[in-house]
């Protein structure tokens, strides 16, 4: 019998350990390709946004690609590196290498989905394969068809969180080598900036959750996880979870060891619930596909906000009349991170208070973020813009008020600079007409 020749396209499931994809592949082939494209870091929006990554999620990425080729080579395995589209590089390895198995994990970006799509249509012949990595559980285990998805977080937590969840699949024993690759192949780029925060790859991410769990932090998480700067107050698993180099299921399994070994209570919990949210997500992606990127959302009327350029790059870099929201998107800006209370505020103040729409807010961070995850991101500004998953409509937060309740002594604020702005939201100059209200205009 011919050898089995497969190809596997790495996405966000950058790691081998609880890789469900790439253990379904090693088990079914002969030989195997292990591909990932840069080019398929697409914008998921075609908005007059940023497109490209910032020189943060960028170095995060290059580390986490570095580190799966240390973890392919221990299995007999490489990574083929490709600046090409997957549309382009892929027909050309079909061919050298008559391959007969295409696989990758399931992916909720719209790009992503309509390349494999494009990939499944034009080869007829060949068998495409995709399995779930990204998530708690799988579509099958869910107790409710995907078309049916609850419209609300609580509705879904309360049917999910009792389901057992499968152990992860340890990484492979072997995985099968690769053809004899023609060719020049690009290197990984080398890492030449330093991320702040965060070393990308899948052992930083394992050795990350078992400093996490070591030290105790999940035993106080509750009330440590509204703070706005600094590492232990919450997980920050978020990286390593958006690119695949840790998966969720480890995660929660190493979480219910510290629970047997130390103790469950309220925060263990929480971490559980603030993943369910994550698992919420990723399954609202799946079943409303394209409408995660529109401005009405899930929703049928659209937001009455609009795009205004100079508000939208005030708000980038920090230059607002709301200093808690400058000092935010300063640290993100410099970090590539921002904290779970940061975010909920920069986007309440993006749209309700600067009156933008709110998909460039998203696009912005999807740029930015070093755990942009597109599910969680989409996911959760189209519930601050009130045309996603909000049963009360939308979130409008007191900006002066939050400020007393998690910045009270301003540091954070004076850390970050957030009180250096120039005090105005918009120019105006003497083409603009009316230019005042009141006594200058003669009323
Ligand atoms: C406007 C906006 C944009 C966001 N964009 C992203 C994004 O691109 N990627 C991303 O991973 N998260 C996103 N979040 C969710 C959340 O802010 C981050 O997951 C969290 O801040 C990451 O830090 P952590 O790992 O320390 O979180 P923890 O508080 O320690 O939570 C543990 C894990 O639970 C999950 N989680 C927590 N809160 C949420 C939430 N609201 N929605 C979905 N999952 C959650 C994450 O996987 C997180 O790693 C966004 C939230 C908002 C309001």
């Amino acid at each position: 019998m011919p050898q089995q020749v497969g190809l596997f396209l790495f996405k966000n499931d950058l790691r081998v350990d609880d890789n469900p994809a790439l253990a379904r592949a090693a088990a079914e082939v002969d030989k195997l390709i292990c591909l990932f494209c840069l080019e398929a870091q697409q914008p998921q929006s075609n908005l007059r946004a940023p497109s490209k990554l910032s020189p943060q999620r960028q170095t995060f990425l290059t580390q986490s690609l570095s580190d799966l080729h240390v973890g392919l080579r221990k299995h007999g395995q490489r990574l083929i590196f490709s600046t090409e589209s997957p549309l382009d590089i892929i027909p050309q390895l079909i061919t050298q290498h008559n391959i007969s198995q295409i696989y990758c994990s399931e992916n909720t970006g719209d790009y992503e989905n309509q390349l494999w799509q494009c990939l499944v249509t034009r080869y007829p012949l060949i068998n495409f394969t995709r399995t779930a990595s990204h998530t708690l559980f799988d579509q099958g285990d869910l107790p409710f068809p995907l078309a049916e998805l609850p419209d609300s977080f609580s509705k879904f937590r309360k049917q999910v969180e009792r389901l057992d969840i499968k152990p992860p699949v340890p990484a492979p024993a072997h995985l099968p080598p690769s053809p004899e690759l023609s060719g020049r192949w690009p290197q990984i780029p080398n890492v030449s900036s330093h991320s702040p925060l965060f070393n990308g790859g899948e052992r930083q991410g394992l050795a990350h959750l078992e400093r996490y769990f070591e030290r105790n932090l999940a035993s106080s998480y509750k009330e440590t996880r509204n703070g706005l700067d600094g590492m232990d107050y919450s997980t920050k698993f978020s990286p390593w979870l958006a690119n695949g180099s840790l998966s969720a299921r480890r995660i929660v399994w190493r979480l219910r060891n510290y629970e047997r070994d130390v103790g469950a209570n309220g925060s263990t919990y929480w971490i559980y619930f603030e993943l369910l949210w994550r698992e919420y997500y990723q399954w609202y992606a799946h079943r409303h596909g394209k409408r995660l990127f529109n401005f009405s959302g899930i929703k049928t009327s659209k937001p009455t906000t609009s795009f205004y350029p100079e508000r939208f790059q005030k708000w980038c870099n920090g230059n607002t009349p709301y200093p808690i929201v400058n000092a935010c998107m300063k640290q993100l800006n410099s970090t590539g991170y921002m904290s779970n209370r940061g975010r909920q505020l920069v986007a309440s103040c993006f749209v309700h208070e600067l009156g933008l729409d709110w998909r460039y807010g998203a696009a912005y961070m999807e740029q930015q973020l070093v755990d942009y995850d597109t599910a969680s991101n989409w996911g959760n500004w189209q519930y601050l813009a009130g045309v996603g998953a909000d049963p009360r409509g939308h979130r409008r937060f007191d900006l002066a008020k939050q400020t007393k309740i998690y910045d009270p002594n301003q540091k954070f604020i004076k850390q970050w600079g957030g009180d250096n702005h120039d005090g105005v939201l918009d120019s105006v100059d003497a083409a603009d007409w009316p230019v005042h209200g009141g006594k200058e205009s003669g009323q």
